[in-house]
């Protein structure tokens, strides 16, 4: 399907923000993607638009019921002036997974590139240049029919806002301390922990809150059943290498699946290296901390790429992994993405846009 985009531009654009500074998403950009659904026209008014407050009414049925889902991916500058997407296509599939989770209306693949392609090529100019800053592109969509009772709404917008933003780790790869919780859970089998909405978000933030005051930068979650089995890192899908194998938590219907979790596990194959998906107990990594026979542990997402774990705090104590340093596969993995995506890279598996 191609669709027609109305576009129209804004009469009064910011200026930019210093490149230094960018941070992760506090600056958004001069205009925004949006486009109407509803049960007689389906998906219609494709639109770019300034960039300004959305109204609704209060009943809106995204307020009550939280039928709300949303993406993240990012477009990069290259050093000789294009700009990429990595693996948009994947987002789409997730997007319609989650739209599909939670009784949502679902934009083919192809609608849902070409609104990016198209709100990014209006904002050209807000694709940072600077090494490891990106624009990152926030694609979601509400609930808006005006109705309470609990049942799908009958209308929904569809939006795609974009926000600049700096390198994860101002200064290199640095290794961050993980809080494992064991009382609070993220996500249950049968629940909506592989759909990317909003409930799974603020369901997380106590124990955000928690580990933060054990000065811990995210939390490993458990499975929700018996508290034993390594779910996720935060926002991120988590990794360790233990006696030179490397393993991940199998997707179990609880946990998100990652679109840079994918791209490692490829990656990894690519180098001979294979990667066993399994239940993974926390107990098991726990022991390979104290045996020294954990090498490497870390976590993997759009926002960070790779973000190597330093140290587990668990049972009240910290568990210091490979030394508090970064390990060599981790550092590998990094340097290997990141090039990928600024185009630096030679992109042999055709992951850029
Ligand atoms: N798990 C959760 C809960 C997340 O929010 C994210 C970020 N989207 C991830 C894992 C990593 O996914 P991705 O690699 O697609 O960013």
């Amino acid at each position: 399907m191609t669709m027609s985009i109305r576009i129209e531009k804004s009469g009064a654009l910011k200026p930019k923000p210093d490149e230094d500074k960018l941070g992760f998403g506090s600056y958004f950009t001069d205009h925004m993607f949006l486009m109407n659904y509803d049960t007689d026209k389906g998906w219609h008014d494709a639109r770019i638009v300034p960039y300004a407050p959305l109204q609704f009414d209060p009943a809106a049925m995204v307020f009550h019921y939280g039928q709300a889902i949303f993406e993240g991916l990012k477009a990069f500058r290259t050093n000789d002036g294009r700009i990429l997407l990595f693996r948009p296509d994947k987002n789409a599939q997730r997007f319609n997974r989650s739209c599909e989770r939670l009784c949502m209306p679902e934009i083919d693949e192809e609608t849902f590139v070409e609104a990016i392609r198209a709100i990014v090529r209006v904002e050209a100019d807000w694709v940072p240049a600077k090494a490891g800053a990106s624009l990152y592109i926030r694609p979601f969509i509400i609930a808006t029919e005006p109705a309470l009772g609990v049942r799908p709404s009958k209308s929904y917008l569809f939006a795609v806002i974009l926000s600049p933003v700096g390198n994860y780790y101002g200064e290199g790869l640095k290794p961050v301390n993980i809080r494992v919780e064991s009382d609070f859970v993220r996500a249950v089998r049968g629940g909506i922990g592989n759909a990317k909405t909003a409930a799974n978000y603020v369901g997380g933030l106590k124990a955000q809150e928690i580990a933060a005051a054990d000065n811990c930068a995210q939390v490993l979650w458990l499975d929700g059943v018996e508290r034993k089995y390594i779910e996720e890192v935060g926002s991120m899908n988590v990794f360790f290498k233990i006696n030179g194998k490397v393993i991940t938590p199998a997707l179990n219907g609880s946990i998100l699946d990652g679109v840079t979790r994918q791209s490692v596990i490829r990656l990894l194959e690519e180098w001979g290296i294979p990667v066993v998906e399994a239940k993974i107990a926390i107990d098991d990594v726990l022991a390979a901390v104290k045996d020294g026979t954990l090498e490497e542990a870390f976590g993997t997402g759009t926002a960070a790429v790779i973000s190597a774990v330093g140290g587990l705090h668990a049972n009240g104590s910290m568990h210091v992994i490979n030394r508090g340093e970064i390990g060599e596969l981790t550092s590998r993995l990094y340097d290997a993405i990141t090039g990928i995506q600024a185009g630096k890279l030679e992109d042999s598996l055709g992951w850029t846009v």
